[in-house]
C-alpha cells in the first residue's frame, strides 16, 4: 500500500536534493517497475520518463539482456578489485571498447562508479599532470558558473551551482568561475553569435588574469545538463577552441550527460568537434542498470601521467567492476546493434526536434530548445518580454512538473526550465505522446497561473 510505504519512506529515507520537511505532507513517489520508456508507479500508473532516470537509461528499462550478462558474470566473478597491477576480463574488455568508441586520441580509461568520482579523479589528475610536468604552479581550475560535475567536493566545486557551494562552504580553493553559454538568460542583449564568442573570451580573459601559468584546466560539459539544458551558440565551442590551442592548458570535457549517443554522436566532444584532454563518463555507460563510471584520458595526458613512472595515488573499491562492466558492456552491445546514436541523429531526434520546436509558440513559453534529443522549454510571465523572469522564481517550475506528472510523464524543472532528456529507444508514438502532454501540460500550467 502507498501510503504505508511513504510514511515508512519518510521516517526513515533522506533523499537527495529534495525538501524533506514536505515529504510528510507530500509523500514521496514510487516507482516499483519500468519497461521501456515506462515507469509504473506504486498505484499502477503508467508514467513516461521523460528524463531516462537521471539522463542515463539510454537503451531503455528492463533489458534482460543486461540483467542476464551482470547475473553471468557474479556467478563467474562477482568481485574483484583492479589495484596493484590486477584485474579481470570484464574490465580488460570493457576498456579497449571504450577506446575504440572515444575520439582517436582518448586511448585510456581510470574507473570508478560515479560522475562524481570521474570528476574527484579529474581533479587531482590535472594537478598532478602538471606537477609531472616541471610545472607545480598550474593547480587553477576553471569552471562555469551553473555546471554540474556532481556532489563530491570536487565535483561541487568544479560545478557552478550557488546554492550547492553554500552549503559546506565551497569551493575548495583554486576553482575559478567563468559565466556559462546561456543565451536566453544572460545574453539575449546580443545576436547569439556575438554573445557566443563573448562568453568563450570569458575564459581567455580568466586565464590572462589568473597567468596562465597557473592554470591547470578547463572543464565544461559540451551542453549543460542540469543546469537546464544550455546549448551554447554556435560560435561558442570554436573560439573555446581556439582559445585552448594557443595555451598550455588541459581541457576535460564532462561527457557524463552528453556521452553514449544522447546528441546523436558517442560523444558531446565529437558532435561539437572539441578535443578534450580529459573526458569523464558515467550514467549512459551503463544506462544506469549499474553504478559505473570513468575518465578517458588522452595518450598525452597518458604518456604525461600515468607512464610518467610512480603510482598515481588514487582509486576505489570499486574502479573497473566486474558485474558493472559486464552491465556496460551489454549496454554498448544493445547501442550498437541497435544503431541507436544514428537513430537519435536521423530519426528520432530530428523527429522530436521538430515537434518540441513548435511548442516554443506556446503563450507560456519564452523559448524552446533541443539537441540530439534533450531539451528545454523557458517558461516566462510575458511572451511579449520574453527574457524577463518570473517573479517567484521556481515555483512555475515546480507546478508544471507535477502537472506533468500528473498527465503521466517525468519533466524536470530547472528554475523555471522545462528538460526533457528521454531514453534513446523512443519510438514515434512515445514522441507523440510526449508532445502532446507537454502540450497539455503547458496549457493547464498556464490556466493556473493566470488566475
Ligand atoms: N557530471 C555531469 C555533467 C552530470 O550531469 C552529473 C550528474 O548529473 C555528474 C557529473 C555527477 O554524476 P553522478 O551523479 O553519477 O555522481
Amino acid at each position: 500500500p502507498t501510503k504505508a510505504l511513504q510514511e515508512l519512506d519518510a521516517a526513515h529515507h533522506w533523499h537527495p536534493f529534495s525538501d524533506m520537511k514536505s515529504l510528510n505532507d507530500e509523500g514521496s513517489r514510487i516507482i516499483t517497475s519500468a519497461d521501456g520508456v515506462w515507469l509504473t508507479d506504486s498505484e499502477g500508473k503508467k508514467i513516461l520518463d521523460g528524463m531516462a532516470g537521471l539522463w542515463c537509461v539510454q537503451v531503455g528499462h528492463g533489458r534482460k539482456e543486461i540483467a542476464d550478462a551482470v547475473h553471468k558474470q557474479m556467478v563467474e566473478l562477482s568481485y574483484y578489485n583492479t589495484f596493484f597491477k590486477t584485474t579481470h576480463p570484464p574490465a580488460i574488455a570493457l576498456a579497449e571498447r571504450l577506446a575504440k568508441l572515444a575520439p582517436d586520441h582518448l586511448n585510456t580509461v581510470f574507473f570508478c562508479s560515479s560522475g562524481s568520482e570521474a570528476n574527484d579523479t579529474v581533479f587531482r589528475m590535472v594537478r598532478t599532470y602538471w606537477d609531472k610536468q616541471g610545472k607545480p604552479d598550474k593547480k587553477v581550475i576553471i569552471g562555469r558558473w551553473n555546471g554540474y560535475h556532481g556532489s563530491t567536493l570536487a565535483g561541487t566545486s568544479l560545478g557552478g551551482m550557488k546554492g550547492m557551494h553554500e552549503q559546506g562552504d565551497l569551493p575548495v580553493a583554486g576553482v575559478h568561475h567563468i559565466d556559462q553559454p546561456y543565451w536566453f538568460g544572460e545574453g539575449h542583449d546580443m545576436s547569439p553569435d556575438d554573445f557566443g564568442i563573448h562568453v568563450a573570451r570569458k575564459l581567455e580573459q580568466a586565464i590572462d588574469e589568473i597567468g596562465e601559468d597557473k592554470v591547470a584546466a578547463f572543464i565544461a560539459e559540451p551542453i549543460q545538463g542540469a543546469g537546464g539544458v544550455i546549448i551554447p551558440p554556435e560560435t561558442y565551442w570554436p573560439e573555446v577552441r581556439r582559445i585552448l590551442e594557443e595555451r598550455e592548458i588541459l581541457f576535460v570535457a564532462d561527457e557524463v550527460i552528453c556521452g553514449f549517443g544522447r546528441l546523436g554522436e558517442w560523444f558531446g566532444s565529437t558532435y561539437y568537434g572539441i578535443k578534450p584532454d580529459l573526458m569523464p563518463i558515467a550514467k549512459g555507460l551503463t544506462s544506469g542498470y549499474l553504478p559505473m563510471g570513468g575518465v578517458m584520458v588522452s595518450d598525452k595526458v597518458a604518456e604525461g601521467l600515468m607512464l610518467a613512472g610512480g603510482d598515481f595515488n588514487h582509486g576505489y573499491t570499486y574502479s573497473g567492476h566486474p558485474a558493472c562492466a559486464a552491465a556496460a558492456l551489454a549496454n554498448l552491445d544493445i547501442i550498437e546493434r541497435e544503431g541507436l546514436v544514428g537513430r537519435v541523429k536521423n530519426d528520432i531526434g530530428p523527429y522530436l526536434q521538430e515537434r518540441w520546436l513548435k511548442l516554443g509558440e506556446h503563450e507560456l513559453v519564452g523559448e524552446a530548445r533541443m539537441s540530439g534529443i534533450v531539451g528545454a522549454l523557458e517558461l516566462v510571465p510575458d511572451k511579449k518580454n520574453p527574457h524577463k523572469p518570473f517573479k517567484d522564481v521556481g515555483v512555475p517550475g515546480l507546478l508544471c512538473r507535477d502537472i506533468s506528472f500528473e498527465h503521466g510523464m517525468v519533466m524536470r524543472a530547472v528554475r523555471d526550465s522545462m528538460i526533457i532528456s528521454p531514453p534513446l529507444v523512443l519510438t514515434h508514438e512515445e514522441a507523440d505522446f510526449l508532445i502532446a502532454t507537454a502540450e497539455k501540460t503547458l496549457n493547464d500550467t498556464y490556466r493556473i497561473l493566470k488566475r
